[in-house]
């Protein structure tokens, strides 16, 4: 499933070869791909506007049409591929940008990825995006914020920083990463952690996200970015994958145990809880 440093780079990517496009036509060949509004609407609001900027909230890329956003969410397998109009239509591509020169297919073997379009005025307060957290980067992101946040959650901080309403774009490799470099055990308590832990959480989600990002994120599964560039940052794991692997501060053996359903690696020497 791409994260947010892949999604990232797949923004970065489309960004160099679609800004100041005209979608002149849309065809939707899987209509559940489309969330919202019905298909209808979705293919006669897209048609004939320019793609004026992308942008990513979350996980969600954004297309601006002008008076509105396309959100799409790639899901575990959702990729897109400029293909000319006379190659041949794959069965796994779903829905297809007419783009007057060359075709944007939206392909996902999986169908799970899904697609919005939604008026700029609106986007903020309705679902998808209204249910989003912070950006990891957010000024607003601070330790009062968390505090906040975690004050009432009983689960373990490995569950907790995967909520996606609190921070957005930690997923499960990344949340790792996270916790390993602030030394904070995956199991403790999301309430009790103190003031430090909260500041670490904050650092170390930034610099982790941005080296991701640096590197064009992780290839663990399938996932490819749209010009097929790999993402090396799954070379510079420290913890993640790493089980009968040492650790890289202490030498110990670095475990693997699961945290509310997720695989998750840790050092039991550096990420001692503290009590
Ligand atoms: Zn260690």
């Amino acid at each position: 499933m791409p994260e947010l440093p892949e999604v990232e780079t797949v923004k970065n990517s489309l960004k160099l070869r679609l800004i100041g496009k005209k979608i002149y036509k849309v065809v939707v060949r899987y209509p559940n791909i489309i969330a919202y509004p019905s298909v209808d609407d979705f293919i006669k609001g897209v048609g004939g506007k320019e793609i004026r900027d992308i942008k990513r909230r979350g996980k969600f890329l954004m297309f601006d049409l002008g008076d509105s956003y396309l959100l799409s969410h790639l899901r575990m397998e959702g990729k897109y591929f400029f293909k000319k109009h006379d190659e041949e239509i794959n069965k796994h591509e779903h829905v297809i940008f007419d783009l007057g020169d060359m075709e944007l297919r939206y392909m996902d073997t999986r169908k799970f990825g899904r697609m919005y379009l939604i008026k700029k005025d609106m986007v903020n307060d309705m679902k998808p995006i209204s249910e989003l957290g912070l950006e990891p980067w957010d000024e607003g992101l601070t330790v009062s914020y968390l505090k906040d946040k975690y004050k009432n959650k009983k689960l373990p901080i490995k569950s907790v920083i995967l909520d996606q309403s609190i921070i957005v774009g930690i997923g499960n490799i990344y949340a790792d990463e996270i916790l390993f470099m602030g030394h904070i055990n995956p199991l403790k308590v999301a309430s009790k952690l103190d003031d430090k832990e909260l500041e670490d959480i904050i650092k170390y989600t930034r610099s982790v996200l941005n080296h991701a990002i640096e590197l064009g994120g992780t290839t663990i599964r399938s996932y490819t970015s749209v010009d097929g560039v790999h993402g090396r940052f799954q070379n510079e794991l420290a913890i993640h994958g790493k089980d009968k692997g040492v650790c890289p501060i202490c030498g110990g053996k670095i475990e693997k145990i699961k945290v509310g359903g997720r695989g998750t690696y840790y050092c039991p020497k550096c990420q001692k809880e503290k009590v």
